[in-house]
C-alpha cells in the first residue's frame, strides 16, 4: 500500500513537473519565436500614410485603433473597452495643419532699409500644433516665461503692453523641478503650455513665438485668434540681436533673482498659420485582455501599456516611427508570442493602447478614471519610444523594486542590454502615460531604449532611424519578464 502510495505521488509530481517543464520550452520557443522582421513591418503599417500620423480625434487614427483590434483578435485577447467593443472612447478636439505655414523677421540693413528673413521649416521652426488660422505681422515682445502669479510676487506680463503684439516666451518655469517639490510646486501649475497660452490669450497678445525648440506639440489649448509657432535658437538669437542683451544672460538672471526681465524687442515678425480646428473630435483607447487561469491571482491586473496615437500633420505627416510605433510593435509582438505558444499566466494580463498621450494624456486620464479592472490590484508596464539605440532605460524601476527585478534577472539571463533605472519624482509636468498611473497610486514602470540619435515630434521619426535588434531585445524581454511576474507565486504590487 505504501508503495503503491508512492509510485502514485511520484506519478503526479512527474506530471506535473512534466507540465512545467513543458510549458517552461514553450516560454523559451516563445521568445526565439519575436522576430525582428516582423516588429519592422508593424511599425512600417503604423507609420503608413493612410493613418496620417495617428492624431486622436481623426477618422485615420480610429482606422488605425481598429487594425490593431483586429490583430489583438487574432491573438485571442479579449475585448475590454465600452459594451464589449474593443474600444474606450474619449472626447478629443483637435487641430490639423495644412502647408503654406511661414515664419519671418524683417531685419534691419543699413540705416534705413531692412530685409525679410524667412525661417526653415524643422530646423529652425514648427508650426504651432493647436495654432488658429491667419497672418499675423506685429512687434515682438519678450514676456519671459509667460507667467501672472501674483501669489509668488511674479508677474512677466508687468511694465509691457503686448496687446495686438507677438510674445516671445519660453518654456517651463524660472524654478525648475530639479529643485524639488518646496520650491517647484509653487511654479508647477504655471509650467503648463496650456496656463502660457490662455495668460497669453489675456493679456490681448496677437501672436507667440514659443521657445521650445522646433518641435511639434499637441498638448496645448486652441483659442480662435491666437496664432503660435515653436522655434528654436537662431529665431530667438535674431530677436535679441541689436537689443544690447543676449538671452541667455537674461533667463539666467530671471532664474536668480526670480524678478522677471520682459521687454519690447525692436523686431517685427510675421507668423502665417493655414489650420483647421475640430473641436468635437473622438478618440478612443485599445483593449485586450487575456485572462489569468489561477482562481486566486487571476483578480490581479498587469497591464502592457504603449500609446498608439502621434502627432498627425504639421503640416507634414509626422509618423512617430519610435514615438511611438515601436512600442505598440513590440506590445503585439508580445501578444502574439503568448498566442502562438499558448503560454498560460496565472494572473490577468491587459494589453492598454492609449490615445491622445500627445494630448494631455487624455487616454491613460480616462482609464484611470474609468478603469476596467480594479486599479488597486493593477500594475502598469508603459512602453514609450523603444525603437532607436542599444539600451534600455526603466523609469521608477528604483521605486519599484519588485517589478524592476523581474526584468533586470531576464536581462542578466537571456538579453545582456544596459539596463538604467531610476527612482521618479513625478514632480514635474506629466508627461508619460505612467504618470497618470503613477499619481492613481499604481506601480509603473516605464520602458524606453536611448543610446543613439533620434528625432523627436518631427517628420524625421520614420521608419528609417529604426533599429529592429532593439526592439526584438525589449520584446523578448518584456514577454519573458511578463510571464514571469504574471505567474509568480510571490506578491509583485
Ligand atoms: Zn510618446
Amino acid at each position: 500500500m505504501k508503495n503503491l502510495l508512492i509510485i502514485l505521488f511520484s506519478f503526479i509530481l512527474g506530471g506535473s513537473l512534466f507540465a512545467q517543464n513543458e510549458q517552461n520550452e514553450r516560454i523559451i520557443s516563445a521568445m526565439h519565436s519575436v522576430s525582428s522582421h516582423d516588429l519592422l513591418e508593424y511599425v512600417k503599417i503604423l507609420c503608413e500614410d493612410r493613418f496620417e500620423g495617428r492624431l486622436t480625434g481623426t477618422d485615420e487614427y480610429m482606422e488605425c485603433a481598429r487594425w490593431l483590434a483586429s490583430f489583438f483578435e487574432d491573438c485571442g485577447l479579449e475585448p475590454a473597452g465600452d459594451n464589449n467593443t474593443w474600444f474606450q472612447y474619449f472626447d478629443i478636439p483637435y487641430t490639423l495643419i495644412h502647408p503654406e505655414c511661414g515664419l519671418s523677421i524683417e531685419l534691419p540693413v543699413g540705416k534705413k532699409g531692412s530685409v525679410q528673413k524667412h525661417y526653415e521649416y524643422i530646423t529652425e521652426y514648427m508650426p504651432g500644433s493647436t495654432s488658429a488660422s491667419g497672418t499675423v505681422s506685429a512687434g515682438v515682445v519678450y514676456a519671459g516665461y509667460g507667467i501672472t502669479a501674483p501669489e509668488l510676487d511674479y508677474d512677466d506680463y508687468k511694465g509691457i503692453d503686448v496687446k495686438g503684439k507677438i510674445i516671445l516666451i519660453e518654456r517651463e518655469a524660472p524654478v525648475s523641478p530639479s529643485e524639488g517639490p518646496e520650491k517647484f510646486n509653487p511654479w508647477r501649475e504655471y509650467s503648463f503650455h496650456q496656463y502660457k497660452l490662455q495668460n497669453a490669450v489675456k493679456h490681448g497678445a496677437a501672436g507667440m513665438i514659443y521657445n521650445y525648440g522646433p518641435i511639434g506639440n499637441p498638448n496645448n489649448a486652441y483659442d480662435e485668434n491666437f496664432i503660435y509657432v515653436h522655434v528654436g535658437d537662431s529665431v530667438v538669437k535674431d530677436i535679441f540681436s541689436g537689443t544690447g542683451r543676449t538671452h541667455s544672460e537674461t533667463v539666467e538672471r530671471i532664474g536668480k533673482t526670480l524678478k522677471p526681465m520682459s521687454f519690447e524687442t525692436d523686431k517685427k515678425v510675421t507668423i502665417k498659420m493655414n489650420t483647421t480646428h475640430y473641436p468635437d473630435g473622438k478618440g478612443a483607447n485599445i483593449i485586450g485582455i487575456k485572462k489569468g487561469i489561477d482562481p486566486d491571482l487571476s483578480d490581479e491586473t498587469i497591464i502592457i501599456g504603449a500609446h498608439l496615437d502621434h502627432l498627425g500633420k504639421c503640416y507634414e505627416i509626422i509618423p512617430g516611427a519610435n514615438d511611438n510605433a515601436s512600442a505598440v510593435a513590440v506590445m503585439m509582438a508580445v501578444a502574439k508570442a503568448l498566442n502562438d505558444y499558448d503560454i498560460k499566466l496565472k494572473r490577468t494580463v491587459m494589453f492598454l493602447s492609449f490615445g491622445a498621450e500627445e494630448q494631455a494624456l487624455v487616454g491613460s486620464r480616462t482609464y484611470v478614471e474609468n478603469p476596467v479592472r480594479p486599479l488597486d490590484k493593477t500594475v502598469l508596464l508603459n512602453m514609450d519610444g523603444v525603437g532607436v539605440g542599444d539600451r534600455i532605460s526603466i523609469t521608477a524601476g528604483k521605486d519599484f523594486p519588485l517589478l524592476c527585478k523581474a526584468f533586470e534577472d531576464a536581462n542578466d539571463k537571456y538579453i545582456h542590454r544596459l539596463i538604467r533605472t531610476n527612482s521618479f519624482s513625478n514632480l514635474g509636468r506629466p508627461r508619460l502615460d505612467a504618470a497618470i498611473f503613477l499619481s492613481a497610486g499604481v506601480p509603473s514602470l516605464s520602458f524606453s531604449t536611448f543610446g543613439a540619435r533620434s528625432y523627436y515630434h518631427i517628420p524625421w521619426d520614420n521608419i528609417n532611424t529604426i533599429t529592429p535588434e532593439i526592439m526584438e531585445d525589449m520584446a523578448q524581454l518584456m514577454l519573458i519578464s511578463l510571464i514571469e511576474l504574471a505567474n509568480s507565486d510571490k506578491d509583485i504590487m
